[in-house]
This record gives C-alpha cells, structure tokens and sequence, in this order.
C-alpha cells in the first residue's frame, strides 16, 4: 500500500499499485488484483483516476509505439503513451494530433477515458472523434475491438467511460497534416462577457484555436482572448524547452486572497500591452504551463479543487455571469480560470463531458467549508442552466447532478467491468 494523489492533491489515500509493462501480462494481472482501475499521469484533478483502498493498474509502463504509417497520419500505439511523444514524433513528418488538452503530459488511455478537448472543439469536435480503434481488455480475460463503425456501442461507452468498462491496451489514432510547428496567434483583451462571446462568435469561422483567460475577480468578466491558426513559417527559433519545478510544497497556498487580485492586475496589464499578431511555437501556445513541473504544489498542502463546468449557450451568457458574481462575492477563485465556446457536437462518449456551450474552468485553493459552500452555489447555477461538470475535474458534485447533467448514465452501467472500481465510480454510481 502507498498514499496516491491526483493532480488536485486534495487527498493521499493508500493504494496498492501494479505497475504494467507488458502487453501479455496484463490479462492475469487484471484477473489477479480486483477490483482495480487504470492510472495514467494522474492529470485528472480529482477520483475518476484514484481507488482508495483497492488496485491502481499502472499504465504509463504500456508505452510502445506500435505502428505509424508516414503517409496516412494513421498511428497506433499502447495506452501508457504520452501525447507529448506522439507529438514529438509525428511532427517531423508533418502531423499532429487533431484534439490535445492544456497539457500534453497525459497518456492516449487517459485521453480517451476522458474524451478530453482542446481549443479547437468548435473545428474538430474531441479527441474521441479522431480514434479509429480501441482494444479493451476485460477483467474475465476478453479482448473487445471497437471503434465508430464496430462495435459502435462500446466504442460510446470506453469513450469518456473514465476507465470502468475495461482496460484499453491499444488505440490507432488519426493524426491531422500541419505544415510545421508554428503558429500565427493573437492576443486580444476584452473587458466584458458581451465582448467575449462577439469575439468567439466572431473567431470561430476563421480561427482553429480559441481560448480565453477571464479575471475572475474583476467585475464585468475582462480577459484576454487567445486565437491562432497553424501556419507555414521558415526560419522561426524554436522555444528552448527548459523545464522549472516548484520544489516543494509551501505550508500554505501561494494563491490567495491577498495574491490573487494584484496578481490577475498585472497579468492582464502585461499581456493586454504585449497584445497583438505574433508567431508562436505549438508546445508554448497549447500548453503554457507543462515547463513548470508540479505546480500544483503551490496550493499547498491542503491541495485544491478544479471546477470545470458546461453549460447550453442560450442561458451561457446569464449563467457564466451568476457564477463569475458568486466568486467575486466569496472572494475565493483563482489566476487559472479559462472560458471557452464549444461548437455544436456532442461527444462520442456516453458519458462524454463536451457538448455545445459555453465551458467555464477554474481553480479553487481548498479553504475547507467555505470553498465547498462556495461549490455548492456554483452547482446551483449550474443545474439551474442545464449544464454539466466535467469528471475529469470532479472530486465532489452530488449524484443529482451528475445525474441530471449526463443522462445515459444508466445506459453505461451495462457496459462496465464488475471488476473494475475508482472512487468516482463508487461516489457517483454506486460501486
Ligand atoms: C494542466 C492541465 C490542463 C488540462 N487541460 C485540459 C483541457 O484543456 N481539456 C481537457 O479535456 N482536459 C484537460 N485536463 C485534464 C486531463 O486532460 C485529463 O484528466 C486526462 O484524462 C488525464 O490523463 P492521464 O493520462 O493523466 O489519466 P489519469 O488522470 O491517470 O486517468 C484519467 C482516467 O482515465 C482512465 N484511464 C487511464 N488509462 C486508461 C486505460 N489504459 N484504459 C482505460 N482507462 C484508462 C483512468 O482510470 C481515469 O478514469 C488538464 C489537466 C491538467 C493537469
């Protein structure tokens, strides 16, 4: 047994982990440590990747690359593989992955497990949408293959279906042309949510990438609008790569109420200065913050919680409006607060997370009572509007609302592995 954390830090239960290497292994390791549930780089924030108590199926050891044909873009690989060596790869040929998220320090399993999106949603729709082949490994020893045309109803369920109807093994992915590395971006400040959604509505034809950072405490919603597109560009020097670790855990949050507002001041400042077209390399633009190893130790010891919620776009505007006045209100709320417009897709997923809306997510240093009292007003507003929270993101949200917000849960309960168990899974469905 040893305590495991997942990106939140918010707990360290004990677990019992088995670490997979080898393809031929893992069907006996499956039946042998029950009940389990696999874990990649445990970048989910919450319990969808934890098992208090039971097995954790280490993955990150299933990292072959096992076929990459140059011509097609079609990749095959095992789960344990990071996106970032996907990537890595695959550029020097012209390709990259159609769908990453905020960072690229994940694994395919867990990308697929969590149907996760990037900036690109309204365009390409999420990573599910671009994987042509899974491979499940079931606790009682069977392979499913499945994929869009096979299979089509586990396919739905292992999509988004945060690790509980098997273990995937492998996946053959496709990968989209580039032109190279680089980027055309701009940076655009706004200073309130009517600009936002001009700006967005405005970008989506055009635009393949848009992002934005919103001030969480400033009244009005200001930010700064994120866009670019891929571009052919010679002769740009590529970012040195050097990585900084915070080194240790502070006794107290680094983010708080006296950091927050002088420090979202001047980050906005800066960049609305620094504004403008510029020419920016992929790693930097889609994932700002994977040089700074472990910054999620700057919340503390007592960790925190991400709250990343969806909600439909006619009630968008009204409803990211009521939640941005609660923050202000409680004071608490955090510099990471990203808001974006989905496009009109669904996920795959039964249980998948994107659909057309408007996606808010923040970060919440954990303050104990007051910042899950805090929570529980955002779930509020957040039923009220007919939204969801993300479970990639979720250590906490009542049943009600997962219930209301992904209503195929019942339909997914068919295809999950009675050998397979997280503390999500015991927390939002029942075992
Ligand atoms: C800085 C940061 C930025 C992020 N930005 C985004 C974003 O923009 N968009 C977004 O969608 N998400 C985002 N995320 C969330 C992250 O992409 C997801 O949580 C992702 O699933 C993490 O992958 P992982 O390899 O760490 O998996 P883990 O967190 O270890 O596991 C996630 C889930 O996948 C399951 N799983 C893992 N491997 C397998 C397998 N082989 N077979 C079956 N199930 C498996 C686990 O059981 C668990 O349920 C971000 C996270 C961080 C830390």
């Amino acid at each position: 047994m040893r305590p495991v954390s997942s990106w939140g830090r918010l707990s360290r239960d004990p677990h019992r982990t088995l670490a997979l290497h080898e393809p031929r292994a893992v069907a006996r390791a499956l039946r042998e440590a029950q009940p389990g549930v696999a874990f990649g780089m445990g970048r989910s924030y919450g319990d969808a990747c934890l098992n208090p108590g039971g097995f954790l199926w280490l993955t990150r050891g299933l990292d072959h690359l096992v076929a990459f044909d140059r011509q097609s873009g079609v990749l095959t690989c095992e789960p344990g593989m990071l996106l970032r060596d996907i990537q890595r790869l695959a550029i020097a040929d012209g390709w990259l992955l159609p769908v990453t998220p905020g960072t690229q320090l994940i694994t395919v399993g867990g990308a697929i497990a969590n149907d996760v999106h990037g900036k690109n949603h309204h365009r390409v729709g999420s990573f599910g949408d671009h994987v042509r082949r899974l491979w499940l490994a079931r606790t009682d020893g069977e392979i499913i293959e499945c994929g869009p045309d096979l299979a089509a109803d586990w396919f739905a369920a292992t999509v988004g279906g945060i690790g509980l109807t098997g273990l995937i093994v492998r996946a053959e992915l496709q990968l989209r042309r580039v032109p190279g590395p680089w980027l055309r971006t701009q940076t655009i400040p706004y200073g309130t949510l009517d600009e936002f959604f001009t700006l967005a509505d405005a970008s989506e034809e055009s635009w393949e990438h848009t992002v934005s950072w919103i001030d969480c405490l400033a009244r009005g919603g200001r930010g700064l609008f994120m866009r670019g597109n891929h571009a052919d560009v010679e002769g740009a020097r590529a970012p040195s790569g050097r990585a900084r670790r915070i080194p240790l855990v502070p006794p107290v949050s680094l983010v708080n109420g006296l950091s927050l507002r002088p420090f979202n001041e001047m980050y906005f400042r800066l960049n609305s200065r620094q504004s403008g077209p510029r020419i920016t390399h992929y790693e930097p633009f889609f994932y700002p913050l994977d040089n700074l190893h472990d910054w999620n130790r700057m919340y503390g010891p007592r960790g925190f919680y991400q709250y990343q919620s969806v909600v439909p776009r006619p009630v968008g505007r009204d409803a990211v409006a009521a939640m941005l006045a609660e923050i202000g209100r409680s004071g608490e709320g955090s510099f990471l607060a990203v808001l974006k417009t989905f496009g009109e897709r669904h996920s795959v997923g039964m249980l998948g997370f994107p659909c057309p809306g408007v996606t808010l997510a923040l970060d919440f240093p954990n303050k104990g009572a007051s910042t899950l009292a805090l929570l529980d007003r955002l779930d509020a507003i957040v039923g009220e509007a007919g939204g969801r929270l993300y479970l990639a993101k979720d250590t906490r949200m009542p049943r009600a609302l997962f219930e209301a917000g992904y209503p195929r849960w019942q339909e997914f309960n068919a295809y999950r592995d009675p050998g397979i168990s997280s503390g999500m899974s015991r927390r939002l469905l029942g075992a």
